[in-house]
């Protein structure tokens, strides 16, 4: 049997440490760090994403303000919104739940939101600070697979790391976190020829694509690390990642399961984020 990356665990445990972390900063600073919540119209899916982001927040100790807006809010209305945000020092994090509705600009939006609170890490100023491999506010699902490799001391330096999808929030920026970490990347998508090929070439194999049980074992190397970043629903209605588990858990070396894997990594990361934020805004350090 392969190593199961218990995601849920290692991100409850983060949780647990970030709370003792930020109770004890907050006695040197009088204030707790805050986080604004922004969702546009009323998706059913984006609602369950935003709760759950608040609810972890309260559970650490981060303050939450939430902003529900209508489905035909206008640019400059959203717009204006972020301003005042930007501008309100007991908000260290911005976050706008995606995907927006058709009739707003989702790239202004996140370029709005001042770097330096950008908690997703979607402006440009961070993406450009991320490639050149500096400090920044990085991008939360690609820093929650950085940290679940390395909890469970997978090794990096010098591995073939094969990426199957290339969106800026998931694919991209595992590239250069990867590559930070020395090893030797590749990164794939719906134009690629050969997939299964170039795949089985990867010791670690993430997969962002989108596609319930798309990767199978002709994908995958025997003893290769499977990261699962995809959230799916299969005929029957079931959450399941882009990997088919049983049958490629049955070669892998180590795999995250779809759901308690890659998911609870994300708001964990989002949370250590707003920290981050936090911290340089009030100009402190951790003791
Ligand atoms: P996206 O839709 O922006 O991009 C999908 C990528 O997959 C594209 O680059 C596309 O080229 C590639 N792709 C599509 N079909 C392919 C095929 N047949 N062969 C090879 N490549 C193919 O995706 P995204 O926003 O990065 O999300 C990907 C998946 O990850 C989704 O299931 C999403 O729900 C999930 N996701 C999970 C988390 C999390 O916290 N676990 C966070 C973000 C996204």
């Amino acid at each position: 049997m392969p190593i199961l990356i218990k995601g849920k665990e290692l991100a409850q445990e983060l949780r647990e440490t970030l709370g003792k972390r930020i109770e004890k900063t907050k006695s040197q600073t009088g204030s707790a760090p805050g986080l604004a919540v922004i969702q546009v119209g009323s998706d059913p899916a984006s609602s369950i994403y935003v709760r759950n982001k608040q609810k972890a927040c309260q559970a650490c100790g981060i303050k939450s303000y939430g902003y529900e807006l209508p489905e035909e809010v206008s640019q400059a209305e959203l717009m204006e919104l972020i301003d005042t945000l930007n501008q309100d020092a007991k908000v260290n994090g911005i976050l706008c739940q995606l995907p927006l509705p058709d009739h707003l600009d989702e790239f202004a939006v996140t370029q709005a939101i001042l770097p330096e609170k950008d908690v997703d890490g979607f402006h440009a100023v961070n993406i450009g600070l991320l490639s050149m491999g500096r400090d920044c506010l990085v991008p939360c699902t690609p820093a929650g697979i950085l940290a679940m490799l390395k909890a469970y001391d997978i090794p990096l330096k010098g591995q073939r790391c094969v990426i199957i999808g290339r969106s800026n929030i998931v694919g991209k920026p595992v590239v250069q976190l990867m590559l930070k970490e020395h090893a030797t990347v590749t990164i794939a998508h719906s134009r690629t020829r050969d997939l299964p090929g170039l795949c089985r070439n990867a010791d670690i194999l993430i997969s962002a694509i989108g596609k319930a049980r798309f990767v199978s074992p002709e994908y995958v190397k025997p003893g290769a690390v499977v990261i699962d970043v995809g959230i799916n629903r299969d005929d029957a209605g079931k959450v399941v990642g882009d990997v088919d588990f049983t049958s490629v858990a049955s070669i892998a070396s180590a795999i995250t399961p779809v759901p308690g894997g890659v998911g609870p990594m994300t708001i964990a990361m989002l949370l250590e984020n707003t920290f981050q934020a936090y911290l340089k805004q009030n100009n402190v350090s951790e003791e």
